[in-house]
């Protein structure tokens, strides 16, 4: 079940990466610098333009732009040639959705032709694409023309900037919602079938899980721009905060999960304890920063935290290895997910570089993660089923001789003497017990004694009909419950019991083990109930042993 899945997610991450790429290869695009501003002085249009044409700007090395995180606003310009001789729709993507101002103006020799201006900052508009970032249409006139960027962001500014045409632009954007679906979906199966998980058989594991997976889906959804273009497009706090305050709780519920999967709190308790302390610092941290407005730092302790968390979550796999049963497949899962977040941070962050692959690093992660950990959690339960049947036989076998126990054979006797009545038809209760067993035990040993048990079992059911009914009473003595059988048909039945018993003997090491039994029997009277049709077939084994064993007592009218 997991390859397919993976299969179509390789394939997935695969094809979409040309198309994203492709964006920049067939675009006017024909230079792209930048310059950041000084915070004391802000610029006008014409001095941008003029820093750019005097040169004292930087040349990206990649079609991306991360910045990191700061403060200071950056101006782009993308120098635009289309020599098509007709006028261009083009769309730009110039930022991530988290990015807080972005103002875009398209310019040429004969001056400024259109501005736009929007970013997170402000209630989310039309230029919020959900899954993609923000985004502008616009139309390049013939010859050459200059599209300024100015982006600012207390979050890491970044800005994959791409100049697309409309096709272009419609084929990535179906490749990006058609992944996210997928994403989305395999996780939201996982959340539910956790869910259901921890419903039914109160797993506490598949709890934790789906609260892990469910904080990575909300960080996910907020950091991609459903949230803020969907759910809450006019919530500036939510919007600015939601991707930080679930940073830190995608860590917390994650090393939480692993303590308890781990059984880090029985096994090691002030480790767990030192866990419990990080985890309330994360959140406290956080939640000062943000009480205190302080966004730079807020983000950087996000970051951070979160970097910290998935080193802190591999080294206790890496620790707990040979130590729980799926400490392997539990380091796997972990390490895909916190090597693709650890990836997307970093890119995020400025400190790697930025594509799609790593900008997409920690989804792809999660994912196979959450396959894998499904895996486990199917295993633990099918160990739990096992304990289950296990129990169930247990409480209703006797696991020597494999016959019912005396409990099974109580309820199945109730039931016996309800059809009875309403049949009107006769029951017999046959009560059996080895004669002189002791001696066996003694001379042979306990084990023999024990293949003796095994073979007289044996004995009794190859020698029952379908609806008899074999119990072991306890020790060496056995009931056997006979419905529709009169007084007469028991007592020839268990004559021929006692025969096949005294003519059988045990086979041990080449030596034959005679063994005899002693029978009672008691045919049940109107309205008798199991306890007093027991007490009289006991009665006429103590008479059947009385008289000199290997006999049959039947218990007469009187
Ligand atoms: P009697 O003919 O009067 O029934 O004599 P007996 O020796 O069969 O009866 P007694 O009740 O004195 O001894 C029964 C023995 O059965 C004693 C006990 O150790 C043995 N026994 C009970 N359960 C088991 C068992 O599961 N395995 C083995 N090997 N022995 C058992
Ligand atoms: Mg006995
Ligand atoms: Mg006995």
């Amino acid at each position: 079940m997991v390859w397919p899945i993976l299969l179509v997610v390789l394939s997935l991450v695969t094809y979409c990466q040309p198309v994203w790429a492709e964006g920049e290869q067939h675009s006017l695009l024909s230079d792209v610098s930048y310059f950041h501003e000084d915070p004391n002085s802000p610029l006008s249009l014409q001095q941008v333009r003029q820093r750019f044409q005097s040169g004292q700007v930087q040349y990206p090395k990649q079609n991306f732009l991360s910045l990191g995180i700061s403060e200071q606003a950056t101006w782009i310009r993308l120098e635009v040639q289309n020599t098509t001789g007709e006028p261009q729709f083009q769309r730009l993507n110039a930022a991530q959705p988290w990015v807080d101002h972005l103002s875009v103006y398209l310019m040429n020799d004969s001056g400024l032709l259109k501005e736009w201006h929007s970013g997170d900052s402000l209630v989310a508009d039309s230029h919020l694409l959900a899954g993609v970032g923000f985004v502008f249409d616009m139309t390049i006139p013939p010859g050459e023309s200059d599209i300024l960027i100015r982006g600012q962001s207390l979050d890491p500014l970044t800005l994959p900037i791409a100049l697309l045409d409309s096709y272009q632009s419609r084929t990535l954007d179906s490749q990006i919602h058609v992944t996210s679906g997928i994403v989305y979906g395999v996780l939201l199966a996982l959340v539910g079938f956790n869910l259901v998980l921890y419903s039914s058989l109160k797993q506490l594991d598949a709890l934790l899980y789906s609260i892990y997976i469910s904080c990575f889906i909300i960080v996910n959804l907020s950091y991609n721009g459903y949230g803020f273009a969907w759910f809450y497009p006019n919530s500036l706090f939510i919007a600015n905060h939601l991707t930080l305050i679930f940073m830190i709780f995608h860590g917390v519920s994650g090393l939480v999960f692993v303590s308890n999967f781990l059984e880090i709190r029985t096994r090691t308790p002030k480790l767990h304890l030192g866990l419990n302390i990080y985890n309330a610092l994360g959140i406290i941290a956080m939640v000062v920063l943000i009480s205190f407005q302080q966004h730079l730092l807020a983000t950087a302790l996000a970051f951070r935290f979160l970097s910290l968390t998935t080193v802190i979550m591999i080294l206790l796999g890496i620790w707990n290895l040979g130590k729980t049963k799926d400490a392997w497949y539990f380091l796997g899962a972990v390490v895909c997910s916190m090597l693709g977040l650890l990836i997307t941070t970093l890119s995020v962050w400025g400190m790697l570089p930025y594509n799609y692959y790593s900008y997409n690093g920690a989804v792809f992660g999660v994912v196979f993660e959450a396959i894998i950990l499904a895996v486990i959690v199917a295993y633990r339960l099918k160990a739990v089923e096992q304990k289950r049947a296990t129990a169930e036989y247990l409480a209703a076998y006797d696991p020597l001789t494999n016959l019912f126990n005396r409990r099974s054979l109580m309820s199945a006797g109730t039931k016996l003497i309800h059809f009875a009545d309403q049949s009107k038809k006769p029951l017999s209760f046959v009560m059996m017990d080895i004669d002189h067993f002791k001696v066996v035990n003694d001379t042979y040993g306990h084990q023999v004694g024990d293949q003796a048990l095994i073979h007289i079992a044996n004995l009794l059911r190859s020698n029952t009909r379908a609806t008899d009914t074999l119990s072991r009473w306890g020790g060496e003595e056995m009931v056997i419950l006979l419905p529709n059988t009169n007084a007469s048909q028991a007592l020839a039945y268990t004559e021929h019991l006692r025969l096949t018993i005294a003519q059988t003997p045990l086979i041990h090491e080449g030596q034959e083990i005679e063994i005899t039994a002693s029978f009672g029997i008691a045919t049940r009277k109107k309205s008798e109930t199991l306890d007093e049709l027991y007490q009289r077939a006991d009665k006429q084994l103590y008479l059947a042993k009385r008289q000199g064993r290997n006999r049959v007592e039947p218990a007469f009218e009187k």
